[in-house]
């Protein structure tokens, strides 16, 4: 079976969800947080991904331009969708908000990380044989010395997981042992942080038995709901009106 990192996580929090996104092909509009942190990446991809070629960082405002661009390509694909099963709740502000904050973050992380990034891979895909199944990498960025990065954005600052499956999926992939995530806040006072993820031999054969054992489970199609957690209200699961009260999707 052909899965990916994003899979394992959703399946591990509640595999009802997983049903819906995956295997029904259900999609919800993204949120506020999702459009932000897409048009993140996409801007930084566009920087680094002419830096391989130069050896110079974009003007920054060049990198302000590719933010807006992912945005405005969001909002405009939702807003014309005739498949969407509900809308972005208050798109005005969420427009406004979008960008504000993302200009934010392009400012701090152009001026304070991208100058010392020598990129030699960015925004790239790498399947991960994982002995019964395949497993998709999609990477943000390679050095040319090995480190692998992921980036993340936050509403507040925090430390994230050294034991998540992550940096031992991308690290397996890359055949590298040195993770980072770079971390940045979409709040007022935009901070960043390097947050290095220790990797050892024991945590990679890990997340190997993890992934393949999910991956076992996914074929046998059985999806339990999980609604013991944060994750299970209106608020954090797109699907909890077809999911908790539409009985004719079961
Ligand atoms: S409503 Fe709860 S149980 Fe149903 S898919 Fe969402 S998180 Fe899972």
């Amino acid at each position: 079976m052909r899965i990916s990192v994003s899979q394992i996580n959703e399946w591990l929090k509640c595999q009802r969800s997983w049903e819906f996104s995956r295997a029904r092909k259900t999609f919800a509009p993204p949120s506020k947080s999702l459009i932000i942190g897409s048009a993140y990446h996409a801007a930084l991809e566009e920087n680094f991904k002419q830096k391989i070629l130069t050896g110079v960082d974009l003007p920054v405002e060049k990198v302000k331009m590719a933010y807006i661009a992912s945005v405005s390509e969001t909002f405009d694909k939702w807003t014309d969708s005739e498949t969407l099963f509900c809308s972005i709740p208050d798109s005005d502000n969420t427009a406004d908000f979008c960008v504000i904050a993302g200009y934010r973050m392009i400012e701090k992380y152009m001026e304070e990380v991208a100058p010392g990034i020598e990129p030699a891979e960015v925004e790239t895909s790498k399947w991960l044989d994982l002995g019964n199944h395949q497993l998709l990498c999609r990477i943000d960025l390679i050095t040319t010395s090995g480190t692998v990065i992921d980036h993340k954005t936050s509403s507040r600052m925090k430390t994230l997981p050294d034991n998540s499956i992550q940096p031992a999926a991308y690290c397996l992939a890359v055949g590298s042992m040195d993770f980072q995530y770079h971390l940045i806040t979409t709040a007022a006072k935009t901070a960043v942080s390097i947050q290095p993820i220790e990797i050892t031999p024991f945590s990679l054969s890990w997340f190997v038995k993890l992934a393949n054992s999910v991956a076992d489970q996914m074929e046998k199609g059985i999806c339990v709901p999980n609604p013991n957690g944060w994750w299970c209200s209106r608020t954090y699961c797109d699907y909890y009106d077809l999911c908790r009260t539409d009985p004719r999707k079961f």
